[in-house]
Order: structure tokens, then sequence, then C-alpha cells
């Protein structure tokens, strides 16, 4: 697997050569340009004031040269009085003339003149026409002058043309010196970046090196351990505390893991130590059938009771992390209602209670069919059997805003203030003893609570001793969407 510190510093060297490359290449471009308009600037301005000369010297031109030395002179002082140049400037510049009558013909040759004179025909023809014409002479592929071909006219008429030409010598190496520093420049920029870079990415990712080697160091056994991170930048700040956020909630699981365990263990020994304790007894001494058969009965009970804590235990484990598994899809409470109110009607009866069911609107919700079957049974069981002969079971559904609220109300015990914020903790049981000699698990209630939330919902309990309780499941009603 690559580093992520060498990445960085690849991309920073690859970012930096980039732009040092298109640096380069644009002020080589920038310049090259700007040197050859100065260049052909100075040609124009050196062939147009010769050409004045040679206009204001009609005629003169013959094969002993067409510039006396005073015309030299008064050409030199305009063109000074114009440029600025100096005065061995434009010397060498006439030195470096040729001029040609309209046919291409050389009528004057400066000594200067290296390069071999001649009129190209298509520069004629632009010449001709009274515009200056500029071309470049080569040696091989490399450009060496630059040259100017201009138009004198004599009467109205082009006459003759001056060319004159221009070492790019000046150019050339102006060019060269410039890669020559540029490519210096860059490889020592480019040093720097490297080492700058791995300084950079060596502090940068320090944090990182911390974080990993104290989440290594981490076990189930050390969970209390917090990552304490001295770095200066925000960033990695925010990474440490969630880093540590996630240890707490790591930590809570783990403890509310191991509780449970210790819990369940807890309550699979009681009945166990029951049975143990009965068996025991009877082995002690020969026993009458009617006294194994009373043994084997109070066992069986207790065999009951672990089935019932083991099947809710079970279902306890389902619930991955804290939340139990639902499928959600479209459905009402009506049919759920009518079924289990169905069946335990005649149980209601036997036990001397009144079972009334009241589904005033009955709206579609989202959810588990199976799961919201659960919470109502764990609902109407308990009513069942915390209310008294004579007493009241009810049981309604009715939509307020966007919740439906389905309610299971019993006359009976009632549970007291201050064990309401408690009966939806796992294993938690108002009368210990009572409960668990009855065969309660004291996980029904909890179990219903985290179905309720998994629905997006909630379960609420109110009670008053002696008065009796009301459970409420609320949950959100679907919304539909209509089209527009
Ligand atoms: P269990 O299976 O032991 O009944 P639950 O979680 O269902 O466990 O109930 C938790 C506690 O709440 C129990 O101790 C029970 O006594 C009490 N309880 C539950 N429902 C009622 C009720 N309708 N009336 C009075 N007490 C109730």
């Amino acid at each position: 697997m690559t580093s992520f510190r060498r990445r960085i510093q690849w991309f920073t060297i690859s970012l930096i050569a980039g732009l040092l490359a298109i640096f380069s290449l644009a002020l080589y471009l920038g310049l090259s340009y700007i040197l050859s308009r100065h260049i052909d600037e100075q040609l124009l301005a050196v062939a147009s004031a010769e050409a004045q000369q040679v206009e204001k010297e009609t005629g003169e031109l013959n094969e002993m040269g067409y510039l006396s030395s005073a015309s030299a002179r008064e050409f030199h002082d305009a063109f000074e009085a114009e440029w600025g140049r100096e005065e061995h400037e434009l010397l060498e510049a006439i030195r470096h003339s040729v001029v040609f009558d309209r046919d291409g013909q050389i009528l004057w040759k400066g000594e200067g003149v290296a390069f071999r004179a001649e009129l190209p025909p298509e520069t004629q023809v632009h010449v001709l026409k009274g515009e200056p014409a500029f071309d470049t002479l080569y040696k091989g592929h490399a450009p060496v002058m630059r040259r100017i071909s201009f138009p004198i006219p004599l009467q109205g008429e082009i006459r003759y043309v001056l060319q004159t030409q221009m070492s790019l010598k000046v150019v050339r190496k102006t060019l060269q010196w410039l890669l020559v520093a540029c490519g210096t420049g860059s490889l020592v920029v480019l040093t720097l970046a490297w080492v700058g870079s791995t300084w950079i990415a060596r502090v940068a990712l320090s944090p990182v090196s911390t974080l990993s080697r104290t989440a290594a160091h981490i076990s189930d056994r050390s969970l209390e351990t917090r990552v304490a991170l001295d770095a200066p930048y925000e960033e990695f700040q925010q990474l440490a505390q969630s880093f540590n956020h996630m240890l707490d909630r790591l930590h809570k699981v783990f403890e509310s893991q191991r509780r449970f365990v210790a819990d369940a263990a807890h309550e699979l020994k009681t009945p166990l130590t029951a049975m143990k304790g009965n068996l025991e007894v009877a082995l002690q001494r020969a026993r009458s059938v009617e006294e194994y058969r009373d043994v084997i009965a109070a066992n069986l009970s207790q065999v009951e009771h672990m089935s019932h804590l083991t099947r809710s235990l079970l279902t306890l484990a389902q619930f991955a992390g804290s939340r139990p598994p639902v499928q959600l899809e479209p459905m009402t409470l009506k049919p759920i209602l009518e079924e289990l109110t169905a069946e335990i009607t005649v149980l209601a009866k036997e036990q001397g209670c009144r079972l009334i069911v009241h589904v005033q609107d009955d709206p579609v919700i989202v959810g588990d069919t199976a799961q919201l079957k659960r919470v109502f049974i764990n609902l109407l069981d308990n009513a069942l059997r915390h209310t008294p002969r004579g007493g009241t079971i009810t049981v309604a559904v009715e939509v307020v805003g966007d919740e439906v609220l389905a309610s299971v109300t019993d006359t009976g015990c009632g549970i007291a203030a201050i064990h309401l914020p408690h009966i939806f903790e796992r294993f938690y049981r108002v009368d210990e003893a009572r409960n668990r000699h009855e065969g309660g698990t004291g996980l029904g209630l909890a179990i219903a609570h985290e179905i309720a939330l998994a629905h997006g919902g909630a379960l609420l309990a109110q009670s008053e001793v002696g008065k009796g309780s009301i459970f409420i499941l609320k949950l959100p009603v679907r919304r539909t969407h209509h089209s527009p």
C-alpha cells in the first residue's frame, strides 16, 4: 500500500514542478516575443531613418556608395534625436544595409553584410506595394538574423528597396541564459519543496501516528483509555474527539453487555438453585409418589420460567446493538388488536375481568407486524396479571396530530412513582420476589420499549397505586404524498 506521506510529497513536488514548468514556458515565450518585437522595432526605426536619407539624396546612389560621410552624420543625428541611440549603433546598422533597385538588383552593399544579400520574390512583391517586410534567416534550424526590406519612394513611386539586417545572437543568448536560470532555479525550488514537504508531512501526520498507536493498544479491557492529542490543528483535535466519543460509545456498549450477561446469569442461577435444592431434598430419603410428583411439578414450573427467560434473552440477543431488527411496511393496528383481544377474552373472563376494545381510528402506519404484536402481547399480559377480579382492561386506538396512540389501560394495582421511571429497564421488577414467583422476567417492557423506539415511536407509562396503569404506544402515522 502506498504511504500517504509519500503521496503528499509526490503531489507537492509534481504540483510545484508543473507550476514551475508553466511559469518558465510563459517567461520564455513572453521574453522571446518581447525581444523579437524589440528587434523588429529597432530594424524599422533604423530602416525608416536610413530611407529618409536616401530619399533626400535622390539620384546620388551610384556604385561608390549612397551616403557621403556628412550625410551619414546628419542621418545619425536625426536617428539619435528620435531614438536616443549611440552613434556607433547607427553606423553599424548602415554597415549592414543593402540597397536594391525595383528589380532586385543590388545597387549598394554595406561591408558588414555577412549574409547573402537577396530580395526574395514574395518580399519584393510585398515591398513594392509600399509596405515594409520582415523575414528571418536561419542557419540549419537556428534563427540567426532578422531582416527588414523597406520601400523607398521617389516622386511617388517605389524606386529602391533598403534591406537592413540585425543579428539575433543577443536574443538567442538571452533566451539560453533564461533557460539555464529557470532550470537551475527550478532544481533549487524542487529540492527545497522536497525537504519542506517531507517535514510538513511528518509534522502533519504525527497525530495520526499517535492515534494509530493508541488504537493498537486498546482492547476490551482498556476501553477507558482516551487519546490525548497535542496537535494544534482543529482537524486533528476533531479526529481525536470523534475517536474518543467512539470509545465512549464502545465502552458503554461493552459495559451494558457485561451487565446484561451478568444479569442473565443471575436470573438463570435463581431457578437453577431452587431446582437443585428441591432435588437434593427429595433425594435425602425415600419419598412417596405424591411427594416426587410435587417436586417434579415445582421443578417443571422453574423450567417453564427458565424457558420463558431464555426466549426473552434470545429476543434481546437478536437486537443488534440495542435496537431490534424491524421490517417496516405499511400496516394498520386494528387487525392485530382484534386477533389478540379475541385470544385473551376467555382468559379475562376466567379472571373475572372486563375487556373493552375501542378503536376510534385505524390509520396506516409503517411497522413490523410481528414485533408490534409482541408489544401488545406483553402489555395485555401485564394488564391481566396485575388486574384483580372485577377490574377492567381497555384497549384503545386514536390519532392525535401526526401520531397514532395505542393504549392498554387497566384498573389494577398500579405502579409506585418510585418504580415508574425504571420499569423499561432490563430485568427491572417492581416486586422482585412476587414477580419472579409469578414467572416474570423483568424483560417484557424493556423489549416492548426498544421495539417502539425502533419504529420511531415511544412507549410511555402512567400509573397510580391502587387505581391502575395506562401504557401508551406512540407511533408516527404514515405520510402519504399526494400528487399535485
Ligand atoms: P415482567 O415480565 O417481569 O412482568 P415487565 O418488563 O413486563 O416484566 O414489567 C416490569 C415491571 O413492571 C414488573 O415488575 C411489573 O410488576 C410491572 N408492571 C408491568 N405492567 C404493569 C401493570 N399493568 N400494572 C402494574 N405493574 C406492572
